[in-house]
């Protein structure tokens, strides 16, 4: 998991949200502190995807994405 520094607006929902995860720099730039979150955080961390205003919080692994988790 990534955020799209370049995207990202500074407005904060993200470390709000989940502040285990995400962290605003001094510039106000979202930063990602744990790059694969325990499953505990995954329900707020996809929150956070649909909820930034501007697409920045990339997910590419983890429980919302996981092909089939069957077992
Ligand atoms: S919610 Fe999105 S725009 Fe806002 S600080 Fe987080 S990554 Fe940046």
């Amino acid at each position: 998991m990534t955020v799209e520094q370049s995207r990202c607006l500074g407005a904060g929902q993200c470390e709000q949200l989940v502040p285990e995860v995400f962290r605003q720099d001094e510039e106000g730039l979202s930063q990602v502190l744990v790059a694969e979150p325990e499953p505990a955080l995954w329900p707020r961390v996809l929150q956070t995807v649909h909820l930034c205003p501007v697409q920045a919080v990339i997910v590419d692994e983890g429980p919302g994405h996981a092909p089939q988790d069957t077992e």
